[in-house]
């Protein structure tokens, strides 16, 4: 099938990838022309397990190709899906600028009739005034017996997981209001629908609001958690036990409840702020949306506030070692990353940071450029020389198992202050090792 992807991000070049890989003939279009010539220069400007290969491959079968050339890319679909950003406008709500901008192009290059698949997460509503936006374009041309249909189909895509999640998705939500659309859209996902039916259909303002719902839901998970770990740590309790202990229960589970530094990266944040926006709209107050983000902004300054009261207030001249910049493992994306509150505050008390994380390195430089009191360190034991304590922010896998007594060795002071309690405190404690963490008790 022939397929267009706007938007080259994570979401656009992982679908793109993951389509053109079971036969599908993809061309992909984005306004970034730099971006577009690094892909087609073979440099993937990501980092995700698995990505690099794949789109190697298939661009070299001449399955994907990569362009700016829109009304090229308008004319090669018969499907064009729009992957572009959504991210917050001033006031939270989303900003659909791109979106609109994709809708504007398409009204004004279309030839043919067009099946349009909204990707991007977007407020309820929003695929029918990407509907109005075309038809009134196609209106001003004369072109109104030009057929075309506007479907949601959210990503729910982990970053870190992308590629997998693409390949086997948990479910694929397709919201329409036509029989032929829906035929149409289960031609495009049957290689990934073998297995069993993981096609929901439902209409279109569900589909765009169950993406919401699943984030907020997530979110929601991480905070409640989070409000238990420092309730744990006032009443004496271990929150891992309680953890244990709560995740047993089936209506729970063990998934998405670890207590830590809160959550960051480009969606749960803005889904969380742009779901508060659209309730505000409709005149409803949404309680726990704005507690789950209240809680949220102060669980990225816990660790801070540990390591504060620890040296009395005392951060000027300090040195600390910070393991993990990367809002979560398995990718390079910052993005209201607790590490960069972390970093911050830090900087604003007069300490010096010695960093190490295993994929955003890069992508810290592009944010923070050069400065005195960021030391990019190119391993993990290099950030430990001389520092006055370790800091952990992402529960990178290599990070999990490291030597205690090297780590012991390097720093200037044997001590730990852990926002993703990587370690068990007994063990730290026979290492001769302090440890702070989240949600239980410190030991010497
Ligand atoms: P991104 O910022 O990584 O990529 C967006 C791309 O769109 C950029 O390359 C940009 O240059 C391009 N673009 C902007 N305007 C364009 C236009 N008019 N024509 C063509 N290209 C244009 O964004 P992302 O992280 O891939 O997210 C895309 C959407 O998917 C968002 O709505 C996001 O909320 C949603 N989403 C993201 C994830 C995730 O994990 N990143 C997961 C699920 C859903």
């Amino acid at each position: 099938m022939n397929l267009t992807v706007f938007g080259i991000g994570y979401v656009g070049l992982v679908q793109a990838a993951v389509l053109a890989e079971v036969g599908h003939d993809v061309t992909c279009v984005d306004v970034d022309a730099e971006k577009v010539e690094r892909l087609n220069q073979g440099i993937i400007p990501i980092y995700e397990p698995g990505l690099d290969g794949l789109v190697r491959e298939n661009h070299a079968a001449g399955r994907i190709r990569f362009t700016t050339d829109a009304a090229a890319a308008v004319k090669h679909g018969r499907i064009l899906m729009s992957a572009v950003g959504t991210p917050p406008g001033e006031d939270g709500s989303a900003d659909l600028q791109y979106v609109l901008a994709v809708a504007e192009v398409i009204g004004r290059e279309m030839e043919a009739p067009k099946i349009i698949v909204s990707k991007s997460t977007v407020p309820v509503g929003t695929c029918d005034r990407i509907k109005s936006k075309i038809a009134g374009i196609l209106k001003e041309r004369g072109r109104e017996d030009l057929a075309f249909d506007v479907v949601s189909n959210p990503e729910f895509l982990k970053e870190g997981s992308a590629v997998a999640d693409c390949m086997k998705p948990d479910r694929i939500i397709i919201g329409t209001g036509s029989e032929k659309t829906e035929k149409v859209m289960r031609e495009l996902y049957a290689p990934f629908n073998r297995n069993h039916d993981r096609i929901i259909m439902m209409d279109v303002r569900s589909a765009e609001f169950t993406k919401y719902a699943a984030n907020c839901m997530l979110a929601t998970k991480i905070s409640f958690m989070n409000e238990m770990s420092n309730l744990a740590e006032r009443l004496d309790a271990d929150i891992e036990a309680v953890r244990r202990g709560i995740g047993s229960d089936p209506r729970i589970g063990y998934d998405f409840i670890y207590p830590g530094l809160g959550y960051g990266g480009s969606c749960f944040p803005k889904d969380v702020r742009a779901l508060i926006k659209t309730a505000e709209g409709v005149g409803f107050e949404p309680r726990v949306l704005k507690a789950v983000e209240e809680r949220n902004d102060e669980q990225k300054s816990v660790l801070f506030e540990k390591i504060n009261r620890y040296f009395n207030g005392d951060l000027k001249g300090r040195t600390f070692a910070l393991w993990g910049l990367a809002f979560k493992p398995n990718t390079d994306d910052m993005r209201e990353a607790p590490s960069r509150v972390l970093m911050e505050a830090l900087w604003q008390a007069g300490a010096l940071v010695q960093a190490f994380d295993p994929e955003a390195m890069q992508e810290c430089q592009n944010i923070y450029g050069q400065r005195d009191d960021l030391l990019l360190c190119g391993t993990k034991e290099a950030a430990l020389r001389g520092a006055d304590a370790l800091l952990i922010a992402t529960e990178w896998k290599i990070f999990r198992a490291p030597s205690f007594e090297q780590m012991r060795e390097a720093l200037k002071a044997p001590l730990i202050f852990d926002g993703r309690n990587l370690y068990d405190p007994e063990v730290m404690a026979r290492h001769g090792l302090e440890y702070h963490s989240i949600g239980r008790k410190a030991v010497a």
